[in-house]
Order: structure tokens, then sequence, then C-alpha cells
């Protein structure tokens, strides 16, 4: 034979070479043969598989058809198991298809090379693969064989099951990225999202409360998966924040996390001593844009209860969890810039219009009654003259706070046009409307502006009801309330009039 007659180079590494065609095996023979390799042939991919666990080979060969296991699935075996997971690997194919390259390499394979002729690339392909995984390249170098070779027949049936549950893994782990990509990440409210990411989470690891910080906007959500009682609630979320203030934004501290809890209020009620405080805990920073912009943190009161299956399967869900929720905090934020005033941060004008055709809808299906009130500085540009634009700005910002701070939660309040704020209250008539925009004068008069000379700043209030815009729609109510604002205008300014009187 050929290989008989050319010289034998000396050389330690020992190559395995699966390959079902014997024309092959004996091309193969002999590329790698006149290189000094000692070659180990399989015939099938089991055999191919088995062969590489007992064996250490230095580096596979692998065809992509071949009898009972094809090359991509002995190719993920190999690198799935940590004892062979470093071997490099050659596909061997006929195959010029995009597409079967795009899987061999998927699979973990190091390279690709054509079943051409006489196989014109192999031989410099192996060398190159072990130099770059050999010892001067950080490497083991060549390996020895493993002892304890079980017989033929046992190593078909673990090489079978191994595959079986490799592929069974790996379609739970596809499962369950696509459960993620499927969770709503056009939710107006970012804490849905988080939710629905967190309820998922939890469904798939040994956790009790599992949370997650954004490390910018300071939030906090965090979501009970079953009944942990008071106490131990307190412990979780006192030492979760702490685990998660470490990837906060520069400057800032645990404390200042905004905490959201989502819990079925069952679950934190009463005590559970036999939980015994906080055992295992999981703290991953979620990533998007290459910057930390979540942490997520698990939680459980056995211990181990996060082993290697658990952040595995986190590993993998880590970036489309972490797209996700940038994704639904930029789109908040987003949505929240469209919607409010930048200098007050009240709502502006155009959403105030939303709202109030939305409460007006509202109160003429539920038979309820609603309010406005428009609210108009007194004598503003004198203020503008007198200390200067920056100054009026700094009026306006605290004004909208003191207003709010009087108003209820439910009640809508919009920076309508310069100085002119709206105050939408839904189920309220117009006297109770009256009484809250009286309360809304005296408060802004005697609230301290820190203007120059101590002045004061006062409001001039105009309030309507539903009777008094006739229910024609959301603007009639807001031009009784106008006319109303300019009759207290007309009367003298610092005061309220509502349309009733006007
Ligand atoms: P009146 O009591 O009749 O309401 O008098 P007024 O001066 O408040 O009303 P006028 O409509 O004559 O002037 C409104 C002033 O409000 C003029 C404008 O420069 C000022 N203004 C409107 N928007 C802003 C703002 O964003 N910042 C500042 N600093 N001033 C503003
Ligand atoms: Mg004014
Ligand atoms: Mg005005």
């Amino acid at each position: 034979m050929q290989v008989a007659s050319l010289e034998q180079k000396k050389n330690p590494y020992r190559i395995l070479v699966a390959e079902d065609s014997p024309t092959q095996q004996r091309i193969i023979m002999t590329v790698l043969g006149r290189e000094g390799f000692d070659v180990i042939i399989a015939g099938d991919g089991i055999e191919a598989a088995g062969r590489a666990f007992q064996e250490n080979p230095d580096l596979v060969v692998l065809d992509i058809e071949m009898p009972k296991m094809n090359g991509y699935q002995v190719c993920r075996l190999l690198r799935d198991d940590y004892r062979t997971a470093h071997i490099p690997v050659i596909m061997l194919t006929s195959k010029t298809q995009e597409t079967d390259k795009f899987w061999g390499l998927k699979t973990g394979a190091d390279l690709y090379v054509a079943k051409d002729f006489q196989l014109a690339g192999l031989a410099d392909a192996v060398h190159d693969l072990l130099e770059k995984s050999g010892p001067d390249a950080g490497g083991a170098g060549p390996r020895c064989p493993m002892p304890n070779r079980p017989a033929p027949g046992e190593q078909e049936v673990d090489v079978l099951s191994r595959v079986n549950d490799l592929l069974d893994r790996k379609l739970y782990e596809a499962t369950l990225i696509n459960e993620i990509s499927k969770l709503n990440t056009l939710s107006e409210d970012c804490a849905v999202t988080i939710d629905s990411v967190l309820t998922l989470i939890a469904k798939v690891t040994d956790c009790d409360i599992c949370a997650i910080a954004l490390t910018n906007e300071l939030r906090f959500f965090i979501h009970v998966h079953c009944a942990v009682g008071a106490s131990y609630f307190e412990e979780a979320r006192r030492q979760a924040t702490g685990a998660a203030a470490q990837y906060l934004r520069p400057g800032a501290s645990a404390d200042q996390l905004a905490v959201e809890v989502d819990a079925d209020p069952v679950f934190l009620k009463g005590e559970r001593p036999e939980l015994d405080g906080i055992k295992s805990m999981l703290v991953i920073p979620l990533k998007a844009r290459a910057e930390t912009i979540a942490v997520l943190v698990l939680t459980s009161p056995r211990t181990d209860a996060f082993l290697e299956s658990t952040q595995r399967l986190l590993k993998i869900i880590e970036n489309p969890a972490g797209l996700l929720v940038d994704n639904a905090r930029l789109h908040e934020g987003a949505r929240r810039l469209a919607i409010t005033d930048g200098l007050t941060h009240l709502y502006n004008h155009r959403h105030f219009y939303e709202l109030l055709e939305q409460e007006f809808n509202r109160a003429g299906r539920y038979d309820s009654d609603m309010s406005l009130i428009m609210a108009d500085i007194d004598s503003f540009k004198m203020v503008n003259d007198s200390f200067g634009h920056q100054t009026g700005d700094e009026v306006l910002t605290a004004l909208a706070g003191v207003i709010t701070r009087e108003v209820r939660d439910i009640d809508i309040v919009a920076r309508y046009g310069g100085e002119e704020i709206a105050v939408l209250l839904p189920q309220t008539g117009v006297g109770q409307a009256v009484d809250v925009a009286e309360r809304i004068r005296e408060a802004v008069e005697a609230h301290d502006f820190n203007l120059p000379g101590g002045g004061a700043v006062t409001l001039s209030l105009g309030v309507a009801g539903l009777a008094q815009s006739k229910k024609a729609g959301g603007a009639s109510l807001v031009q009784a309330a106008d006319a109303a604002l300019y009759e207290g205008k007309k009367a003298g300014k610092n005061r309220v009039v509502s349309a009733g009187d006007a």
C-alpha cells in the first residue's frame, strides 16, 4: 500500500475519524498516516462517540452522513460533555450547501473540510487546529487514553441514552427561549413585561422569590412565587436589595430602589418559621447593548437550590431576558416622554385631551359625574419681567408640585398651556370640585416660591362640571371652565369661579 512506501513522520497525536465508507476510510488513513498521526477509525456515529469518550483523542474528524447517528449529533454530544468539550472537531462532508455548514458550525464544529477527490485540505486543517489547541496555545497537548473501556453493547446504550438526554434538554431550552420571545414586549407598563419574565423564571427554577432591579431607573420588581410568610419575605427583600445594589448606577444606593411587589396577599401573611431563612441566592446581571441594565436575583429557602442545571438554563435565557427588559424600559421611557411636559413633568396638552375624552366617555357609560378645573397664574408676565424667565420656570415647576399634592391620585393634572394648568376630577360633582379649587388656591397663595422680596404667586381658577358643559364632549367642558376662569380674572384674580355661577 502507498502508505507503507512513504516515510513515516513521528507524531504523538491521536486522531479519531468517523467515516462509514471504506473507500473514504482508506483515503483518510493515507492522508493522515502520511503525517504520522495515530489514526483510530469508527464506522458509525455511535461507535465514534463511544470511542471519543474512552480514548480521549486529540482531534476528531467527523463525516456528516453516517449510519446510526450522524456527525452533527456526535459533535453536539462531544461538546456537551466536559471531558470531550475541548477536543477540536473537523466536519468532513461532500455537502457544500451553506445551510449544512451553518448547522455544522452551530453544533460546535471548529472547521469544515470539503470531501473532494484527494481530501487535499484535511492534513493542513488538522495541523492548524492541533496547533491552535496544543500546549503552546494553552491547550492540553497530546492526551492519554482513558482507562476502563466498557463492553461494546454497554457503550452503545450509554451513547444512545446520552443523545436522548441531550436532545431533550436542547428541546427544553429552545422551548424556553421561544416562550420568552412570546412574552408581551409592547405593554405600556414596564412592570407588566418584567413580571411576565419573572413569572416564567419562577416556573422553571427552584426559587420562591425572584426579582429584577433596573439599574438606572432604580426600580425593583419582586415576584413572590409561593407562600413565604411575612418575616421570610422581609429577609428576602433585604438580601435581594443588597445583592442588586452593587450593580446600580454610580452614586445610587439600595435604599433608593423603589420596590414594587407582585404577590398574592395570602403569600405574605402569617409566619412560616419552618422556612428558616434564605439558604440559596443567585444574582445574574442582565445586559443589553454591552451595558448592565438590570439584575436578576433568585432566592430559595433550600441549600443548593441553584445548581449547575439551573445556572445553565439561566445562561440561556439571560440574553433574551435582558433584551426584553431593556425594550420594555426604553418603550416606557419613550412613552413617558411623549405624554409629559418636559418642564413640569405634568401630562402635556395632547395627552390631557386623550384622557379627557376617555374620562368623558367613561362618565357617560357609568352615568357618573366629572369636573374640570382650569387654573391660570395671575400676572405671570410680571414674574418673568421682574425676575427673569428662569425664575418663572422654577415657579411653574414648584406650582405643579403644590397642585399635585392637593388632589387625589385618580385626578389628572396637566399643563394645558404656558402658565395654565388643567385638573380633571373623575366622579366629582362641580360643588366638590369648587372645594378642591379653593383648596388649591389657598395652598398656592400660602406657598413660598422663593421669589426675591418674598412675593406671593396666586391663581385664578374656573370650575365646570358635566351639567355646565351640557355633556357635549370633553372640549365643551374645557370651554365652560375656561369661561369661568375668564370671569375670575375680570373680577380681580386670585379667586375661584364656577361655571354655574358665571
Ligand atoms: P393674567 O393674570 O391675565 O393671566 O396675566 P398673565 O401675565 O399671567 O398672562 P399673560 O397671558 O399676559 O402672560 C402669560 C405669561 O406666561 C407670558 C409668558 O411669557 C409666560 N409663560 C408662559 N409659559 C412660560 C414658561 O414656560 N416659562 C416661563 N418662565 N414663562 C412662561
Ligand atoms: Mg396668567
Ligand atoms: Mg394665560
